[in-house]
């Protein structure tokens, strides 16, 4: 299975003499996903020493599926104890339990006892009984998940519940990642997590970067667009990132906590840019769930924030500020509107 996001052109960047640039890293074995670090100047190499292990660092923390996370610790004393976390891990939550509230569940941070009746991200994932969605329905209750600013603690009300970051702590690996390439000194850089971009600066040459949106049909590759972006994030949630196939149907990774069953809004993707790859992050899962017109209508309550909606019938709509700067690369789809 792929899992890509958004892919780069970067085609006519700049190269120095004697350097071969762009100066690139890759690992596979973070947050389940493929990231590479590419620096477009001169630096020196522990910078990606410095990315990755912030990274790995914050897996350790965040992840749902490492039995020693702080995430995994919650879900331990739910019902039973508040527990006390790392500054990281309190921020991305208490990000997380906003975007529940401003989205209505959309986006639901307690989606995680769905999550693994699913087997999202397992090898094994399965389509569950209703009775069973009906029995973990009362756990996914994002009201029920109480912060404490006081002490950083967070306590799940019921035993059986637990959060759930994948839909928002690869965006805010994003962030640190980029914060720690810019405190490197570095200007021109481009992040990819597993399809989440972070752009540092714009190319070499002080132009934009251009960055494609993924041809969101399962199993194509390519794109069929693309924007210019400097010093933005732009993250995409699409059912065909991670999806499995049963009884002749397909089932996605982006839940919806109100059926229990993978998100139908008719939508094959959504992507969002903003300065801030944690928002981008957290408000294109929310928008995927919402659908088309609310989902539209939800982004508008926050600024700086642009987006393009590609649907089932392949059409593609944008908010304002991409309309004249967004690209068509693949005439099977067509841009309709706002
Ligand atoms: P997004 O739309 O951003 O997120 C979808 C993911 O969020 C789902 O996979 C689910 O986990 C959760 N989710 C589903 N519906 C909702 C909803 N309505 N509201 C809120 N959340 C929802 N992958 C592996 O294969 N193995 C790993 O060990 C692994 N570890 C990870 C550790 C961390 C800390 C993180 C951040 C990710 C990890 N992943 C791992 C990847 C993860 O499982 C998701 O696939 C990935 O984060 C989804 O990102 P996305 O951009 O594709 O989709
Ligand atoms: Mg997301």
């Amino acid at each position: 299975m792929t899992i890509l996001g958004i892919l780069l052109s970067v085609s006519g960047c700049a190269h120095q003499a004697g350097s071969q640039l762009p100066n690139s890293q890759v690992r596979d074995n973070l947050l389940g996903t493929v990231i590479t670090v590419s620096i477009y100047e001169e630096t020196d190499d522990s910078i990606f020493d410095d990315v990755f292990n912030a990274i790995s660092l914050i897996e350790q923390r965040m992840s749902a599926n490492l039995p020693d996370s702080e995430v995994a610790g919650i879900t331990a004393a739910a019902g039973k104890s508040p527990v006390m976390v790392s500054e990281d891990t309190f921020y991305v939550i208490k990000q997380a339990y906003e975007t529940s509230i401003a989205s209505g569940g959309a986006f639901n941070l307690a989606i995680g006892p769905l999550v693994r009746l699913w087997g999202i991200a397992t090898e094994a994932p399965r389509v569950p009984s209703q009775a069973e969605i009906e029995h973990v329905q009362n756990l996914l209750d994002y009201n029920a998940v109480r912060l404490s600013d006081d002490d950083r603690s967070v306590f799940l009300e019921l035993e059986g519940m637990s959060v759930d970051l994948g839909a928002i702590a690869k965006g805010y690996a994003g962030d640190v990642a980029g914060k720690i390439v810019r405190e490197h000194g570095v200007g021109h850089a481009i992040l990819d997590l597993g399809g989440n971009i972070v752009t540092v600066g714009g190319r070499p040459d002080g132009t934009d970067w251009r960055v494609g949106i993924k041809n969101p049909i399962a199993g194509e590759q390519g794109y069929i667009g693309s924007i210019p972006v400097k010093d933005k994030a732009v993250v995409t949630s699409g059912i065909y990132e991670r999806y499995f196939e049963s009884g002749g149907d397909t089932y996605h990774h982006i839940l919806d906590s109100k059926t229990g069953y993978p998100s139908c809004s008719e939508l094959l993707s959504v992507s969002v840019v903003s300065n801030s790859s944690t928002d981008a992050d957290r408000l294109t899962t929310a928008a995927f769930v919402l659908g088309l017109e609310d989902g539209m209508d939800f982004l508008k309550g926050y600024k700086n924030t642009e987006a393009v909606f590609v649907t089932t019938d392949f059409e593609i709509y944008l908010t304002p500020g991409l309309k004249d700067s967004f690209k068509l690369a693949d005439d099977r789809f067509r841009v309709v509107g706002e």
